[in-house]
């Protein structure tokens, strides 16, 4: 049997060829855009300005991406809300939800898992399994807005996997997400995180989009970074750094370094001028995240003492630092750890 085409992640000129193919006029296919990417319906069946006849023929073609809400955590601390959701194939994935004065913003996942093997991170415990499509990732952006009945104005791909090891998907996500005929999500309101695969990072730079790089950084030299990601086996630091000066010169967005600081690890004195001088001269803001410790490993966050000197250390050497505030603390916040409470208790 043919596998049926994923309707959802096409964007409206592919959506127009199709129509022509399966004998329908074009226009129909702004009509069925509106259906799955404003009104975003879960079923054929919903689009009443179609025909029975032609609905029946989308259903023998295509299937509909649709993510069914299996869980959802929320605090009581400050609104946040974490979604594990399932797909189609009974995978499951996390989304979380983050209350801001200045709107509604939502963490996504890029993959089922993940391959990069970062240490202190729970989503790649259990490795890879694949990577989403990019119906599967502007769903869990629609499933959300829709449970809460309100606008999504900001999305940062910073949940489970590795977006540039995803990059024709991603692309394709960044496009239907910020089409202005479908959820119309402005670039300059995306932010798409990294762990610094170069050669991707270089040609996102080329697309010249308004979308915000974060570069996980973690450390402040070459030895360091191997001791906490494996992806610097295959990108120096340099490298690293040089395709994020890159991707500012090319498209004129700053960029934001994620850095987690792990006590006794990557939060010295040292460490702190060592990065400053790393990034000195770029157009660049440091965000400094307290390391959420999971049980399967022994980090340990550093303490707020140290945080607050490691940043005004920063700030002293004329670069923009902030410390990220904690939400969610009373869920299961940190990546991937919701996910892997329900494998684990599946299993
Ligand atoms: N793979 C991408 C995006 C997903 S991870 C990337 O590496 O950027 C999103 C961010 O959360 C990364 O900066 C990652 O290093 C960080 N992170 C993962 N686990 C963490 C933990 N336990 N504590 C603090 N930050 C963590």
């Amino acid at each position: 049997m043919n596998e049926k085409i994923d309707i959802k992640s096409m964007n409206l000129a592919e959506l127009k060829d199709f129509m022509v193919e399966i004998g329908e006029k074009p226009f129909r296919a702004k009509q069925i855009y509106e259906w799955l990417h404003v009104k975003q319906v879960e079923s054929f069946d919903e689009m009443t300005n179609i025909s029975k006849k032609m609905i029946e023929s989308l259903k023998e073609r295509c299937e509909l991406i649709s993510l069914k809400k299996e869980e959802v955590q929320i605090s009581k601390l400050d609104g946040t809300r974490k979604y594990l959701f399932a797909l189609l194939d009974g995978n499951v994935i996390e989304s979380v939800l983050m209350r801001y004065k200045h709107g509604n913003s939502v963490c996504i996942s890029s993959q089922v898992g993940c391959r990069m093997g970062c240490k202190f991170c729970a989503s790649t415990l259990d490795g890879l399994v694949r990577g989403l499509k990019p119906s599967e990732m502007v769903d869990q952006i629609y499933k959300i807005g829709n449970d809460i009945g309100e606008r999504i104005s900001n999305v940062v791909v910073m949940g489970t996997g590795e977006p540039m090891d995803n990059f024709d998907n991603l692309l394709k996500f960044i496009e239907l997400l910020t089409d202005e005929n479908g959820l119309n999500i402005s670039q300059r309101n995306l932010t798409v995180s990294t762990c610094g695969i170069v050669p991707r990072i270089r040609e996102l730079a080329d697309k010249k989009l308004s979308i915000t790089l974060a570069l996980s950084l973690h450390a402040s030299n070459q030895n360091k970074r191997k001791a906490l990601m494996p992806v610097a086996n295959s990108y120096d630091i340099n490298e690293v750094v040089d395709a994020c000066k890159y991707y500012f010169e090319q498209t004129g967005r700053r960029i934001t370094f994620e850095y987690s600081l792990v006590g006794g690890v990557n939060d010295s004195d040292e460490d702190a001028a060592e990065l400053s001088a790393l990034v000195k001269g770029i157009n660049c803001h440091i965000n400094l995240i307290p390391v959420n410790p999971i049980k399967e490993r022994d980090f340990v966050s550093s303490n707020t003492k140290v945080v607050t000197a490691f940043k005004n250390k920063l700030e002293k050497n004329g670069i923009n630092a902030t410390v990220r505030r904690s939400l969610g603390e009373d869920i299961d916040g940190a990546c991937g750890q919701l996910r892997r409470k329900h494998i684990n208790k599946e299993a």
